[in-house]
């Protein structure tokens, strides 16, 4: 009954967020995206925050995205990164990282 459903559907894995998708076949609609799994984080011990100077208040995230079918996660497609100073309250994207932080991840 449900056979078929993958093979006629349209799957555009380009894009950022969700999109619907139809089916061919059903009439029915299929539930692609991205969406964000769980997140990880890490203190970076011995590191010194760019912005304040403090040591090891820099706190890394982790976290990855899923290409996901009906919101249940079939497989990885990138992490993202930043990093959190608990002392100044600064965020660093990836591409402020300084050497040490990249190190430390
Ligand atoms: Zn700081």
């Amino acid at each position: 009954m449900s056979q078929g459903i993958l093979e006629s559907s349209i799957f555009k894995a380009s894009g950022a967020s969700g999109k619907f998708v139809n089916s061919l076949k059903n009439d029915m609609l299929l539930f692609f995206g991205t969406r964000p799994g769980k997140k990880e984080t890490k203190v970076l011990a011995e590191v010194q925050c760019p912005h304040c100077g403090q040591n090891g208040t820099l706190t890394a995230v982790s976290q990855a995205n899923y290409i996901h079918l009906f919101w249940i996660p079939l497989f990885k497609i990138g992490v993202s990164q930043f990093a959190e100073c608990t002392h100044c309250k600064r965020g660093f994207y990836k591409e402020e990282f300084s050497k040490e932080m990249e190190g430390a991840m």
